[in-house]
C-alpha cells in the first residue's frame, strides 16, 4: 500500500458524516421574516437574494397563496456580524417597498416548538363548508387537546375539502370528538393517524351496488322480469331482519327463473356509474394502486365492469343459466357479508399487500366485515349503522372524494388528467 492509499484507507467503507439532528435545546437567535402581498413571479427569489447579502442560513420556509395573495414566511439565523441585524431589517423593508409587498420582521429564538405527541390528518369535506362548521370543528380540535399545525385546501370541486394537520391529540379521541360535529353540521370529517401508513395504501376494494354504481343490479334484472314489487318486498323484509342476506338473495333470484339471459346486455347498459367513480379508479391506477370490486350482485355485471374499467380483481355471485334462461339459482358459494371480507383478504394476498395497507369502500350492512378488516374502511353514503361502525364516512355523492381522504388534491388529479389528455367526463 503506497502512502496515498494508506492515508485514504481509514475512510474506506466509512459513511460520509451525517449532520447530527438539531438539538431541541438549541436556542440560537433567529429572525422570522414575513412577506405579504400580491403574488407574482420573483418575490421569493427577490427576498432570498436580499437575505443572501447577510450570510444567514435558512431554518424554515413556508409559503401560501390564497386568491392571488401570498404569505411567505422565512425563518433565518441571525447574521453573524455584529450590528448587521439592523441593516438587514432596513434592506428587507426597502426591497419589500420597492416590490409593493408588506414586510414584518420578528426576532426571537430557535425554531418551531416541538409538535405534541399524537398526530393526525383531519380531512373535512363540506358542500358548502361554512364558517360556522369550521368554527365548531376547530374549537373541538382545541378542546381535544390538539393544536392545528397546518391547514391547506385539497379541493374546491366537487366539494370543498380541507386538511388540518393536528398534533397533541390522540387520533381516536379526536375522531370521536369530531364525529358528533360532523353529524350536527352536515359535513364529513375523517381523522387519520399521520405517518407513513397513510402513504402506504396499495389496494382499494369497493362494493358495487349503491357504491361504485348508483343502482342495485337485482332490481334492474327484476324490472325485466316484471317482479320489481316482489323483489322490493323481500329487500324490505331483509332490512327488517326477517331474512339474512343469503336467504333474501336466493328468494329474489328465484323470482328471475325463466327470464331470458339475453337481458344481461340490457342490464349492463342500464348500469349508471357513481359520479367520480372513473376519476377515482383512473387516479388510483396512476398511483400504482390495485383496485378491486366485490359484490353481493352478479358476475354477469361485475365481469363487464372489471373489463371496462381495467380493474385488477372482481368477485360476485353468478346467476345460473340453462338453455339461455336464468334458472332462479346462483352457482357456487354466496358472496355475503363474510364472503366480501374473505374476498378482500384474497385480493390482498394476491396483490402482495398486507391488510393494513388496504382501503375498503361500501354502503351496506353487508360491507361491514370488509370495512372493518381493511386498513381504512370508508362508509360511502351508507346507512347509519354502517356509518357508525366504519373508520370514516363520506356522505357526498361523489366517489372521487375518497382520494382526498388519502391526501390527494384535486389539482394533482386534474394535472395528471391534463398530462395524458384524459377528457374530464365525471
Ligand atoms: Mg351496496
Amino acid at each position: 500500500m503506497d502512502a496515498e492509499n494508506a492515508a485514504a484507507a481509514p475512510q474506506h467503507g466509512t459513511r460520509p458524516a451525517v449532520p447530527a439532528p438539531p438539538d431541541p435545546a438549541e436556542d440560537a437567535p433567529t429572525l422570522l421574516v414575513k412577506i405579504f402581498g400580491k403574488d407574482r413571479p420573483g418575490i421569493t427569489a427577490g427576498l432570498f437574494e436580499t437575505l443572501a447579502a447577510y450570510d444567514v442560513d435558512v431554518v424554515d420556509i413556508e409559503q401560501v397563496v390564497t386568491r392571488g395573495r401570498m404569505v411567505l414566511c422565512a425563518l433565518v439565523t441571525m447574521p453573524a456580524t455584529r450590528g448587521a441585524e439592523g441593516e438587514l431589517r432596513a434592506t428587507v423593508h426597502t426591497w419589500a417597498e420597492a416590490s409593493r409587498m408588506e414586510a414584518e420582521i420578528i426576532s426571537g429564538r430557535g425554531d418551531n416548538r416541538r409538535r405534541g405527541e399524537g398526530r393526525s390528518h383531519v380531512t373535512v369535506l363540506g358542500s358548502p363548508l361554512t364558517a360556522e362548521s369550521t368554527a365548531a370543528i376547530t374549537a373541538l380540535i382545541t378542546r381535544a387537546g390538539g393544536n392545528i399545525d397546518r391547514i391547506f385546501r385539497l379541493a374546491k370541486y366537487p366539494v370543498t375539502a380541507v386538511e388540518f394537520a393536528v398534533s397533541g391529540a390522540e387520533p381516536s379521541v379526536l375522531r370521536s370528538a369530531l364525529a358528533v360535529a360532523a353529524g350536527a353540521h352536515g359535513v364529513d370529517i375523517a381523522v387519520m393517524p399521520a405517518g407513513l401508513q397513510r402513504r402506504a395504501q396499495r389496494l382499494v376494494v369497493m362494493d358495487v351496488d349503491s357504491t361504485m354504481i348508483q343502482d342495485e343490479v337485482i332490481e334492474l334484472f327484476a324490472a325485466h322480469a316484471g317482479c320489481e314489487d316482489e323483489v322490493a318486498a323481500i329487500t324490505a323484509a331483509a332490512m327488517r331482519g326477517e331474512l339474512d342476506f343469503e336467504q333474501s338473495l336466493r328468494a329474489r333470484v328465484a323470482l328471475l327463473a325463466g327470464l331470458d339471459a339475453s337481458v344481461t346486455d340490457k342490464v349492463r347498459a342500464e348500469v349508471r356509474l357513481t359520479p367520480g367513480a372513473r376519476t377515482l379508479i383512473r387516479t388510483l391506477k396512476r398511483l400504482g394502486y390495485q383496485v378491486g370490486i366485490v359484490s353481493g350482485g352478479f358476475t354477469q355485471v361485475t365481469d363487464d365492469l372489471q373489463e371496462r374499467l381495467g380493474l385488477d380483481f372482481a368477485a360476485a355471485n353468478t346467476l345460473e343459466v340453462a338453455d339461455g334462461k336464468f334458472t332462479g339459482k346462483v352457482t357456487g358459494p354466496v358472496v355475503d357479508r363474510a364472503g366480501k371480507a374473505r374476498h378482500l383478504r384474497r385480493f390482498a394476498e394476491q396483490a402482495g399487500v398486507p391488510l393494513s395497507q388496504t382501503v375498503a369502500i361500501g354502503d351496506g350492512a353487508n360491507d361491514l366485515d370488509m370495512l372493518n378488516a381493511a386498513g381504512l374502511g370508508v362508509a360511502f353514503n351508507a346507512k347509519p349503522v354502517v356509518r357508525q361502525a366504519a373508520d370514516t364516512a363520506v356522505n357526498v355523492p361523489f366517489l372521487d372524494t375518497v382520494l382526498y381522504l388519502l391526501g390527494i388534491t384535486r389539482e394533482e388529479i386534474e394535472a395528471a388528467d391534463a398530462l395524458d389528455g384524459t377528457p374530464v367526463t365525471d
